[in-house]
């Protein structure tokens, strides 16, 4: 007996039923997609992250086995619920004005479900292109699922030409995004009472420098005319932020721990990879001085998350594609970062497009309404004749 084919509503309804908050696992979500995946006939591959094995990704391919198709990408997990006021069960879908609420149909299950949708509908097609689809997990948390996913892709599936992530964008081609990158920094000082400070090492006020130094750097940045490419931003500079510190344990004594934050948000043009190596430079100045004081002491630099850019391609085959599906020829870009700059950095053509709002994601009462959900539907429908042509 073939398999039931859910509508794309009714499979956003069973994914919003898991509650998949990148804190716990997204296994009984992948899990059902690969059994309705097998039920008709598609092969799911699952990968599951050997550094908590309650986290899984899952991509899958239909159409010829041939590159040139196109991948629509999407992240599985959704942010936490918690001090939330709802008016309905966040994990239940509910319809009401002319929305459908709940976690994630924004962000970005209601794009997975009608991604999911056209891969089963391309499947029993007649594709001459292949379609693929990409769930990732940990997104928001950093977006750390997708990169190991991407390598596994690539060993098993033939390329894509287009990359569609599908994060909230009204339907909109978004063609660029910030890069970012953000460093636990722990400075560890040497305590004595502050009356002889000369001999101790304040680490809360060493820390001091390294936030100083991002304070002169965000001056600079500021000061600087942007390019061409960094000028399409708000603000269009680089931006260094420490948004939490902790340390010390008394008045009078001198600090022996400050931990902090550091983040860059990143124009197209620089890389994380360059701001990281410009602040680890500076920490390494301040931790020569506070050596030269005492030398137990030392700063240590901890990366948390690191997420590429997404350069404008504009004769890319992704823009291209979604700017002819949606005939958006606006110039678009966000200033969060999302998985497409990872798919970038791996070679691919990368853009970003999805039904529903950025302002309804994370939010309580998240929605998606029903006319951007239906406007989705409408553009997999049309990207599936565009592969079947
Ligand atoms: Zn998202």
């Amino acid at each position: 007996m073939a398999a039931e084919r859910l509508t794309p509503l009714e499979i956003m309804t069973r994914l919003v039923s898991f509650p998949t908050v990148s804190r716990d696992t997204n296994l009984p979500l992948i899990e059902w997609v690969a059994d309705y995946l097998t039920g008709h006939g598609i092969t799911p591959h699952i990968w599951i992250d050997p550094d908590q094995p309650e986290k899984a990704g899952l991509y899958a391919h239909v159409g010829p086995e041939i590159e040139g198709g196109v991948l629509l990408s999407g992240h599985t997990d959704v942010v936490p619920v918690d001090g939330q006021d709802w008016t309905s069960d966040p994990f239940v879908v509910e319809e009401r004005d002319g929305r459908y609420y709940g976690r994630g149909c924004a962000d970005m299950k209601g794009f997975d479900a009608l991604a999911l949708w056209a891969l089963v509908e391309g499947h029993y097609g007649a594709l001459s292109r292949p379609l693929q689809l990409a769930y990732t997990f940990d997104e928001e948390i950093g977006c750390t699922g997708a990169p190991p996913l991407i390598v596994e892709m690539q060993k098993h599936l033939p390329r894509a030409e287009s990359v569609i992530v599908g994060e909230p964008s009204m339907l909109r081609a978004v063609t660029g995004h910030k890069g970012g990158t953000g460093f636990a920094t722990r400075v560890i000082g040497h305590e004595v009472h502050s009356s002889l400070m000369h001999q101790g090492v304040s680490a809360i006020m060493e820390g001091a420098r390294l936030i100083e130094w991002a304070n002169r750097r965000n001056a600079d940045n500021r000061a600087k005319p942007p390019t061409e490419l960094a000028a399409m931003f708000t603000p269009p500079w680089t931006t260094c932020h420490v948004g939490m510190i902790s340390g010390g344990t008394a008045h009078n004594i001198t600090a022996g721990e400050c931990r902090f934050w550091m983040d860059f948000r990143v124009v197209p043009g620089e890389t994380p990879a360059q701001w990281e190596a410009a602040y680890r430079a500076e920490a390494d100045r301040v931790q020569a001085e506070m050596q030269a004081v005492a030398p137990d002491t030392r700063i240590e630099v901890e990366p948390v998350f690191r997420v590429p850019g997404l350069v404008p391609e504009p004769d890319g085959a992704a823009e291209s594609l979604v700017r002819s599906l949606t005939g958006d020829n606006g110039t678009h870009v966000v200033s969060y970062g999302t998985e497409a700059g990872q798919y970038q950095e791996a070679g691919y053509s990368a853009v970003i497009c999805g039904p529903g709002d950025i302002a309804q994601a994370h939010q309580a009462d998240e929605f998606i309404t029903v006319a951007q959900f239906e406007a989705g539907h409408q553009l997999m429908r049309d990207l599936l004749a565009r592969l079947a042509a």
